[in-house]
């Protein structure tokens, strides 16, 4: 499959040629701390699957082996490479596609690390914007 996406503020922009090899909503502390988010929804393709085609993101070491790149400019983090673990592999944001309906997620993992109140999240009230104001 053929997917774009890029940062919130489009000096980073990527392409996808390929196909997903899984698509997984990850819980660890590291991508919870990285991204600021309760967790992070990576799509993970062959590393040659993958071309940035605008800018040029920054590299943050998040563990030994683990890279993770993002907007200079923004902060939004876009990709994860592990040449130890995961050789020849690159993981991408998938919230970052511009239609990131495109793609759905098929497991979560790192559910070990989860913040306690996510595993019930989807139970909680839920409003198309914001609560009824009183
Ligand atoms: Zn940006
Ligand atoms: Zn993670």
């Amino acid at each position: 499959m053929k997917i774009a996406g890029g940062c919130h503020c489009g000096a980073v922009r990527y392409e996808i040629n390929g196909e997903a090899l899984t698509h997984a909503l990850c819980h660890c502390s590291d991508c919870r701390r990285h991204s600021g988010a309760p967790m992070v929804a990576w799509a993970m393709f062959p590393a040659d699957a993958v071309k940035t085609t605008k800018g040029t993101t920054k590299t943050y070491a998040s563990s030994a082996d683990g890279r993770r790149y993002f907007c200079a400019d923004c902060g939004t983090g876009l990709f994860y490479t592990n040449a130890a673990i995961l050789p020849g592999i690159t993981d991408v944001q998938s919230a970052t596609f511009d239609d990131p309906n495109v793609l759905p997620a098929h497991a979560h993992i790192q559910t070990a690390e989860r913040i306690g109140w996510m595993e019930a999240a989807h139970d909680l009230p839920m409003f198309e914007r914001y609560p009824p104001q009183n």
